[in-house]
Parts: structure tokens; C-alpha cells; sequence
């Protein structure tokens, strides 16, 4: 009876999804740390401010006050539960059989990988979206069999990397194929999960292999976690699978011309074209334009099928409050507004509290 209810409820949240349109903004703010340079003018104060929990005011100076309006705001003392909070009824949808999407993209520094990761013993998004879907897998084991297997992969200058090779394997040559079932990437390895424990050591081992290692490789790569949720109902053997992708793209950050390595400018380049194929997407997704241009990356074509329709997805920007990361605080922003639908804000007869309240609040602005 509850299996039934929790399932009703999840069918319930899932027409709601679709009424509030299938890309979702959130904004991450990390605390102010000891290595954010802090200069006589800016110790102790954060450039951001948190009004409500889904507006930001970026007042990067005196004379600047700019207001962004997000699905949700998630301060620095705000914890990885919220975070899951917020994508909790997606990773649901997961099992309904929806292809799920999760993007944290911010500059180097900001907390994608501690977002999406998390540190010892502080899980992050993947490890709190698997047990949880472990924990729905057991709640309805009665009437579905619910499997889980997962795959990991980078993006490193358009080239395609496996992460969960066998040791000993020659690492095949790996592209995108598009069909009546989806995108897939032949030859890609999937290892199933039986437990957490095993999930675990499969992101271990995906972390350790990436080719563009070291504490400074690791940002220029895009890493794609998918996880495949695969459920057959007992009865019926009708059987469905959908996808979660969790994606901490390479750095935002834009690198100085000039000042790098012809490598560098390479990767540099790369990482550049790919973000701008995915705002373009964002944004055309999100204006519900009849051209998507999901195939000018190797990134937006992998993600075709779990972006837009009949998918859900969600921007999860990261963000530092350090009055010296202004400028890439304020491109992040940017990037998250081309994904949302921003409401009008001038539109007559109005009732909307959060619409009078932002409203109110850019007066006082200006
Ligand atoms: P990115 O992956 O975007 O380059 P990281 O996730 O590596 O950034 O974060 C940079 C540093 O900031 C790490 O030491 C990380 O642990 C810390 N950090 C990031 N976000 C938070 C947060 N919300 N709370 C506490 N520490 C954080
Ligand atoms: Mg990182």
C-alpha cells in the first residue's frame, strides 16, 4: 500500500515537473575561504546576497546591485542535503523511465566537484542520488525489479575517454551513435551496481583514470556520470529505462590569450566551444525554438536524449563570493539565465508575491 502511494506521489510530482518546464536553475554559493585573496577593501564581506532563497543580488561594488532570480538559491552554511533536496523528485523520475540530466558548471574553484562529488565522508550529489535511488529500488522490489549499473567517461578535447576500463584493456576508440532508442556510446563499458559499496569503488576508480589528471587537468575535462536505472515490473515484464547523467563540465573560466601554452589553448578552445554548444542548446531549449543545436559538441550531442523534451534537466551553478572571482561569478550567472525562463517582470495586473517582492526590490535599486 505504501509502494503504491509513494508511487502514485511520484506520478503526481512528475506532472508537476512537466507543468514547471523541464530545465531547473539552482545556484550553489560556497563559503568565503581562506585562500579567496582578501584585500583591505574586501575581507569579511561577501559579494553575494541572498534575499530569498531562490533571488541573488551580486553587488560586486557600490555602484552595482545586479538581481537574479533562480528556482533555487543555495547559501554558504546550506549543506549536500539541500542540495539533493532540490533534485530529489528528478532522480524519482529516473525510475518512472525519464532520462535525467545534471549539469554543475561554474569556473575552476567554485565547487562543481565538491557539489557533484563531495569529499570523504560529506557525500555529494551522485552518492546521495544513487543510495537514494538503492533505497526506492528496495521499496518496491514487490512489484518491480528495479537494476542499477552505471558508466564514466570524459570529454578531453573533443575525444571521448572510458574511465572504468579494465586495467589491462586496450581503450577502444569511442563515439556517439544516435538512434530510435536514444544516444549511445558503443563499446563504452557499464558495470552493474548491486550496492553502494560497489558504487563507490566504481567512482573511485573513474576519478583515478582520468587522462587529463593532476589538480589542474581535472578542471579542463568534462566527466559524465551515468547512471542507468532499469525496472521490470514483476507482473507485467514491461520493462523501462531511463538515464541519469551527472556532468561536472570543465571550467568555466575564460584563459587570458597569450598566457598560455599552445596545449593550453588548445584544451582552452575546446572547453570553450563545448560550453557555448551547450548555453546555445540551454537557450534554445528553453525559448521551445524548432532548431536545437544539439551537433555542434561532442558534449550536447552525448546529452541529446536527456536534455529538452520528455527529459529533465538541471543547471546546478557554483559560485565563488569572492570579490575577486566577480567577473566569473557574473558569466556563471549569465550562463544560467540563457537556461531559465525569466518572468516578466513589468507585466500588468500581477499578483505574483515573488513578482511584487522583485519588483519592489529593483526600485529600491535603482
Ligand atoms: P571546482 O570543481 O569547481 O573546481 P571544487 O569543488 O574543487 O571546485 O571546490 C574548490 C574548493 O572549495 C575545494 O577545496 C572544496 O572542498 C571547497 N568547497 C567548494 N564548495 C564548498 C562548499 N559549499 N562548502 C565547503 N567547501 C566547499
Ligand atoms: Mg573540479
Amino acid at each position: 500500500l505504501l509502494a503504491q502511494a509513494n508511487h502514485e506521489k511520484r506520478m503526481l510530482i512528475n506532472q508537476l515537473l512537466d507543468l514547471k518546464g523541464s530545465i531547473r536553475v539552482i545556484c550553489r554559493i560556497r563559503p568565503l575561504m581562506s585562500s579567496d585573496a582578501l584585500t583591505a577593501a574586501t575581507s569579511s564581506s561577501s559579494i553575494l546576497e541572498i534575499p530569498t532563497p531562490d533571488t541573488l543580488i551580486l553587488a560586486p561594488d557600490r555602484t552595482e546591485r545586479t538581481l537574479y532570480d533562480f528556482d533555487r538559491v543555495i547559501g554558504p552554511s546550506e549543506g549536500q542535503e539541500e542540495v539533493f533536496n532540490e533534485a530529489r523528485s528528478l532522480v524519482d523520475s529516473v525510475v518512472e523511465g525519464y532520462n535525467v540530466c545534471m549539469l554543475f558548471f561554474g569556473p575552476t574553484g567554485s565547487g562543481k566537484t565538491y557539489t557533484m562529488s563531495g569529499r570523504p565522508g560529506d557525500l555529494g550529489m551522485a552518492a546521495n542520488a544513487l543510495s537514494h535511488l538503492f533505497r526506492v529500488a528496495k521499496e518496491v522490489d514487490s512489484k518491480q525489479q528495479v537494476r542499477l549499473s552505471a558508466s564514466m567517461l570524459e570529454i578531453y578535447n573533443e575525444q571521448i575517454n572510458d574511465l572504468l576500463l579494465a586495467q589491462n584493456q586496450q581503450a577502444p576508440k569511442l563515439d556517439i551513435k544516435e538512434s530510435s532508442a536514444g544516444v549511445e556510446v558503443p563499446g563504452l563499458t557499464i558495470k552493474p551496481m548491486a550496492g553502494m559499496q560497489e558504487a563507490e569503488a566504481i567512482m573511485q576508480r573513474g576519478k583515478a583514470a582520468r587522462a587529463s589528471s593532476g589538480p589542474e587537468g581535472a578542471t579542463r575535462s568534462h566527466l559524465v556520470l551515468t547512471i542507468y536505472v532499469t525496472c521490470t515490473h514483476r507482473s507485467t515484464e514491461a520493462s523501462s529505462t531511463g538515464k541519469l547523467h551527472l556532468v561536472d563540465l570543465a571550467g568555466s573560466e575564460r584563459i587570458a590569450k597569450g598566457a598560455a601554452s599552445a596545449e593550453r589553448t588548445k584544451e582552452a578552445q575546446a572547453i570553450h566551444k563545448s560550453l557555448t554548444a551547450l548555453g546555445d542548446v540551454m537557450q534554445a531549449l528553453q525559448q521551445k525554438s524548432s532548431h536545437v543545436p544539439f551537433r555542434n559538441s561532442k558534449l550536447t550531442r552525448l546529452l541529446e536524449d536527456s536534455v529538452g523534451f520528455n527529459s529533465r534537466t538541471m543547471v546546478v551553478l557554483t559560485c565563488s563570493p569572492a570579490a575577486e572571482d566577480a567577473a566569473e561569478t557574473r558569466s556563471t550567472l549569465e550562463f544560467g539565465l540563457k537556461a531559465r525562463k525569466t518572468e516578466t517582470l513589468s507585466r500588468q495586473g500581477s499578483t505574483s508575491p515573488k513578482r511584487h517582492f522583485l519588483k519592489a526590490l529593483r526600485s529600491t535599486n535603482e
